[in-house]
């Protein structure tokens, strides 16, 4: 068969990869303190480092170093980023794959994969259990095939929408999909999405073709690469970047997702909304090279590091993660996390709660399965405002990270109260009376922080409002 690279399905895409460059950048010495200190500081000034800055950061050895590298993501986290993190559920819509991923349970040539595609009877039973748990943001998650274009993904977007249970509502619908061209994302941009992720898997090209064979869509390296700058010439301008971490040296990743950022800022005056950092799990059949797994010191490290890098970036921390070390990594400046998660096809409702997870029908193995109810109430506990909060994309804000460093008091005047008020809707209609519990007392602690007294009154008012009436959704 016929390369796909050959077909030049990727004309026009930039490489802006230096491989080179970057082997020589991670080969540089450890910088002194002194220059660890400036780097920080600009950082602190919430401006974006360069992919050498990062570098020198990577490099940092001696533990003191390392020790004041989380302390400044910690305190980034605390002062810049407030205390909110975002839930959002995944909702596998279809396995059917025609790539053969090394490391992926759905690649085709795994003949135990049981492949399923949801009906839309079934995608209804999965969005009305969503609901009925709490869940206002979904990214649906599909294989790559052609009957996974962009009509089915736009309809598959407009039918989650329009499910409604009670005070449930989908209201943000994120997608994580192959690649498409850019007439394909106008179609799924008018169905209303909110991020649009592709994870290039690995900046590394050699490392790319070894585990994406040529023969298959997915190993058009350039073609992937350019996938989200497509997505925002086709006027999407919530993207979603990521590494599976695993594949190849992790601080060469840290790299390519800093100067991918920087070349999605520079092209279109926008960087990615979001990054994502996956670590490779155990799947079905996959038996991979171990010697880039990467270990729980060096997970910490490069989430911090990220942390410092992209001030502006949402830092997504997945269901992947075992639960401690999710709460300890918290801390760091992730700013969503999944919880409740399924990716069993039909998870939602055919499992139950047994959590058992079956590596046959899976993509990979979760590392936290805990419930949304549980995980809410561990953050409210951490003192954490857990937000369904979905106001900035509905009311055209895009780009909201930005907008929320960038304007003077946009999070206390928009974030946390929209953060408070889809807060209390989780505790009035979905809430264990012990999570309810913690979550008045967290709500308390924040108003007493306003000092906005005209804020503080109207946002006491709309709380009340949904405690006591059927009024829902009343964002700032
Ligand atoms: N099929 C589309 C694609 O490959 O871009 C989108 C969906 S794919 C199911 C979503 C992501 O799952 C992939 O981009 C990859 O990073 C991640 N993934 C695949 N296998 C994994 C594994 N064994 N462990 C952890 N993450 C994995
Ligand atoms: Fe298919 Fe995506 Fe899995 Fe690759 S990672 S085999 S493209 S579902």
């Amino acid at each position: 068969m016929k390369a796909l690279a050959d077909l030049q399905l990727s004309r026009g895409a930039v490489n802006f990869v230096e491989e080179e460059r970057f082997q020589a950048l991670l080969e540089m010495p450890a910088p002194d303190r002194g220059r660890v200190r400036e780097i920080i500081a600009k950082s602190l000034a919430k401006q974006p480092l360069s992919v050498e800055e990062t570098a020198l950061l990577l490099a940092a050895n001696d533990p003191e170093t390392v020790e004041e590298i989380f302390e400044t993501a910690r305190q980034l986290k605390r002062n810049v980023y407030g205390n909110r993190i975002v839930l959002f559920a995944p909702l596998y819509i279809g396995n059917h794959c025609v790539n053969d991923c090394a490391y992926c349970a759905f690649r085709r040539s795994n003949p135990d994969a049981v492949r399923r595609t949801l009906s839309p009877e079934e995608i209804e039973a999965q969005v009305e259990a969503l609901e009925n748990r709490g869940h206002k943001r979904l990214i649906l998650v599909f294989g790559e095939h052609p009957r996974y274009d962009a009509d089915f993904i736009h309809d598959t977007v407009q039918q989650v929408y329009a499910i409604k249970v009670g005070h449930g509502s989908i209201r943000r619908v994120n997608i994580n999909a192959a690649p498409l061209d850019v007439a394909g994302y106008r179609r799924v941009k008018e169905a209303g999405i909110g991020t649009y992720q592709v994870f290039q898997e690995t900046y590394h090209e050699p490392t790319y073709h070894a585990v994406h064979p040529a023969t298959t869509r997915k190993g058009d390296y350039l073609y992937r690469l350019d996938a989200l700058s497509r997505a925002q010439e086709a006027g999407i301008d919530d993207v979603g970047i990521g590494v599976l971490f695993g594949l190849y040296d992790w601080r060469y990743e840290v790299l390519g997702l800093v100067a991918h950022a920087l070349h999605l800022q520079e092209r279109f005056g926008v960087g990615p909304h979001t990054i994502s950092f996956p670590r490779l799990q155990p799947a079905a059949g996959v038996h991979l090279d171990e010697d880039y797994l990467v270990d729980d010191e060096d997970f910490k490290r490069l989430i911090a590091i990220l942390r410092l890098a992209v001030p502006y970036t949402g830092l997504i921390l997945t269901a992947r993660e075992r639960p401690e070390l999710r709460r300890e990594v918290m801390a760091f400046g992730v700013s969503q996390i999944d919880a409740g998660s399924r990716i069993e096809l039909g998870g939602y409702t055919e499992v139950g709660d047994a959590q058992v997870q079956h590596l046959e029908r899976e993509q990979f193995r979760l590392g936290d399965i805990r419930s949304l109810d549980e995980v809410m109430r561990e953050l409210l506990v951490d003192g954490y405002i857990p937000s369904f909060c979905t106001a900035c994309y509905r009311l055209g804000r895009t780009g909201e990270h930005f907008m929320e460093f960038a304007i003077p008091g946009f999070i206390k005047r928009l974030c946390t109260p929209n953060a408070l008020t889809t807060l209390m809707e989780y505790l009035v209609d979905y809430a264990s009376p012990e999570t309810r519990a913690a979550g008045e007392r967290l709500i308390a602690e924040e108003l007493d922080k306003i000092d906005d007294a005209k804020l503080k009154a109207e946002l006491v008012r709309r709380l009340e409002r949904i405690r006591t009436t059927d009024a829902r959704d009343l964002y700032f």
